[in-house]
């Protein structure tokens, strides 16, 4: 039983309208905060979209998620998990990017989940762009490659953009493989579809032994079977979970940057996060939230339920 001081504040107190908006409403313990080495799983923003190459706006992501999350109840409507009687979760709050300076935004957010890593804490992230990830993983992973389970339709492998430019929010995962991050036999990235430029990310996945499930297989084979492989994959070794908003169809989640049609409705995306159920997540991040595409606030209130979903496996353990 967690201490109930990292217990959300429920709709039945507070209204869930009102208050000032945390990540689910949980209280906010940066990491200067006295129990911050309570923590056991903290939420964490992080506003940066300096990898963007299309529509931009993903910086707004974590602000517009934090709002929706207050429709979260402390309880899953489907299994009954309760996560936050589970696990000390906190908000950890936001990771301050450089806004004009990619590298030494993704140097703060590597130093910030250092210090989440060596106090303990299991990472739940809102992006920001997928840009994110990278950095997160050279905290993550740095005692060795991680397992990678990746919702997205895209597969944001490539080598370089506009001649030569090695970090955009279209080569992370290319990024984490050369630097031993994540064990790409042991990666597997599900929903790829839309236009492309070449099979230049493909035939490297090929090449070193990726998983890509496109969108045609895992409608054709269905979510349970495709999961199944995807739990395979991974193992029972560390996990980490990214989940890329643009998995599903902008018909469900219109705010992102990427957009590509012939997706997941919004209830196939929570059954490919229960599916993960049992795995050994030791991070998790949902990015790509765009806000100024998000005129209703749909895609942030997806956004932070799939987060939920995350919440209750990694709050089930092992912590
Ligand atoms: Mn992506
Ligand atoms: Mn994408």
């Amino acid at each position: 039983m967690s201490d109930p001081f990292f217990h959300p504040v429920s709709g039945t107190e507070l209204p869930r309208y009102a208050g000032a908006p945390s990540f689910m409403r949980l209280p906010v313990v940066t990491p200067d905060h006295p129990r911050f080495a309570e923590v056991e799983i903290g939420l964490i923003g992080t506003p940066w979209d300096g990898g963007t190459t299309n529509r931009p706006g993903a910086r707004h992501g974590p602000r517009q998620i934090r709002d929706m999350s207050t429709m979260i109840r402390a309880q899953h409507g489907a299994t009954g998990v309760a996560p936050f009687r589970l696990a000390n979760c906190a908000d950890l709050g936001d990771v301050a990017p450089n806004p004009a300076g990619l590298e030494d935004s993704m140097a703060r957010i590597t130093a910030f989940y250092r210090d989440v890593v060596a106090a303990g804490i299991r990472p739940l992230t809102g992006g920001g762009d997928h840009l994110c990830t990278l950095p997160i993983l050279r905290a993550l992973g740095a005692e060795g490659p991680l397992g990678l389970i990746q919702f997205d339709s895209h597969t944001d492998l490539f080598d370089t953009y506009f001649g030569g430019t090695k970090f955009t929010h279209g080569t992370p995962f290319r990024r984490a493989i050369e630097e031993g991050l994540i064990d790409p036999v042991r990666t597997v990235q599900i929903g790829i579809r839309g236009t492309a430029y070449g099979t230049e990310d493909r035939d490297y996945a090929r090449d070193v032994g990726i998983t890509i499930i496109p969108i045609e297989a895992f409608f054709e084979r269905g979510i349970a079977h495709v999961m199944d492989e995807a739990r395979e994959i991974v193992g029972a070794a560390p996990t980490y979970v990214t989940y890329d908003i643009d998995f599903v169809d902008p018909a469900f989640a219109p705010g992102t940057g990427t957009p590509e049609v012939g997706g997941p409705t919004s209830y196939q995306a929570l059954q490919v996060a229960r599916a993960l159920r049992g795995l050994n997540i030791i991070g998790a991040d949902l990015v790509e939230v765009a806000p100024p595409f998000d005129a209703s606030g749909a895609t942030a209130y997806l956004g932070a339920s799939l987060m939920f979903e995350m919440l209750c496996h990694m709050a089930e353990g092992p912590l």
